[in-house]
């Protein structure tokens, strides 16, 4: 079947995990004519090309003009210096998008300096790893994951379609959110239990050294999978918890108060609480194997 590509060039800019992921997949189901990637690191760049990933440029204006569809997968907080480099160079009808982990910051970054006649969509897939690099990526990451899309107030609906239509395509499913719900959904389901992996994780390495050596040994009882999330890229996650502060803190105050709680029941023998609990977290566990998110 051959039918014309949902974008004539794609532009992507930052080639990690998730750009060459997408660039793999763009490519696999055809959806763009043609696809330009710059990334601020030469080692990047240099696999982009050895992978074939797509015609790499040495340039962000080089990879920016006369593309059809921009999208930023650099971290956060590269942001603040990328929006004002690429705006002179985004072509008249473009679609701008971006797939960073939090959306009002990025809306505050970048929306002051999208031009005149420039659709700007961010976006999120929920869909990752914790390793990084273009080596890293691969074509199915998507494939049924959510992507978030969170179009600002008078966003040509239009554009966003096309945008949803570029992420069903690579077999993600789609919601469109307002940008601050979304803040406040990924600080419980993602951002929240980050931190307690990493806060353990460093914690277990802060005792003397006997006992660390014990934490790898036995690791297998539950510590391991807390050391999976804790692997996780710090670039990423630092600029995460600088950019969702509010809604961050406001999940962690909710946690503490109930880790509190849970300390109480300890404390007191209080049993059933312990049971009445841990019978609630296994149903979400079960839900969520259901709903083929395991
Ligand atoms: P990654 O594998 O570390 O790749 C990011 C790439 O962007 C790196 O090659 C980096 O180069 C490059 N870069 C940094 N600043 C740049 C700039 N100013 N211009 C061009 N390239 C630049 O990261 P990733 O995991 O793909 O994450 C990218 C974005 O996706 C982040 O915003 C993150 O929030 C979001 N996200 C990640 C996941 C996940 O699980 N990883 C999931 C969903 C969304 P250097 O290495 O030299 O800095």
């Amino acid at each position: 079947m051959t039918s014309e590509p949902l974008f004539g060039r794609v532009a992507l800019i930052g080639i990690g995990l998730i750009g060459s992921s997408l660039a793999r997949a763009i490519a696999q189901h055809g959806l763009a004519g043609d696809i330009v990637i710059f990334d601020a690191s030469v080692e990047a760049r240099a696999a982009a090309a050895e992978l074939k990933l797509g015609q790499v440029s040495e340039t962000l204006a080089g990879a920016v003009t006369n593309a059809d569809l921009v999208i930023i997968a650099t971290p956060i907080g590269a942001y603040a210096d990328l929006g004002p480099a690429l705006a002179p160079h985004l072509k008249k009808g473009a679609i701008l998008t971006d797939v960073g982990s939090v959306k009002q910051a990025v809306i505050r970054d970048l929306g002051p300096h999208v031009p005149e006649g420039v659709h700007f969509v961010p976006g999120h897939p929920l869909a990752g790893t914790e390793h990084s690099g273009p080596r890293a990526g691969f074509a199915e990451l998507f494939k049924g994951r959510w992507a978030i899309v969170t179009p600002v107030p008078g966003t040509d609906p239009a554009a966003t379609e096309r945008l949803k239509a570029l992420w069903s395509a690579v077999g993600s499913m789609v919601e469109v959110m307002e940008p601050s719900h979304h803040d406040q959904v990924l600080a419980i389901t993602s951002h929240l239990p980050h931190l307690i992996a990493y806060t353990i994780v460093d914690t277990a390495t802060q005792l003397e050294t006997s006992t660390q050596s014990e934490v790898i040994k036995f690791s297998a009882t539950g510590f391991r999978d807390f050391t999976r999330i804790a692997a996780s890229d710090p670039t990423m996650w630092r600029d995460i918890f600088l950019n969702n502060r509010e809604a961050v803190l406001e999940i962690l105050g909710r946690f503490t108060e109930d880790l509190t709680a849970m300390q109480r029941a300890i404390r007191w023998g209080e049993g059933d609480k312990l049971f009445e609990t841990f019978s609630r977290t296994r149903a979400v566990r079960r839900a969520i194997i259901d709903a083929k998110q395991a």
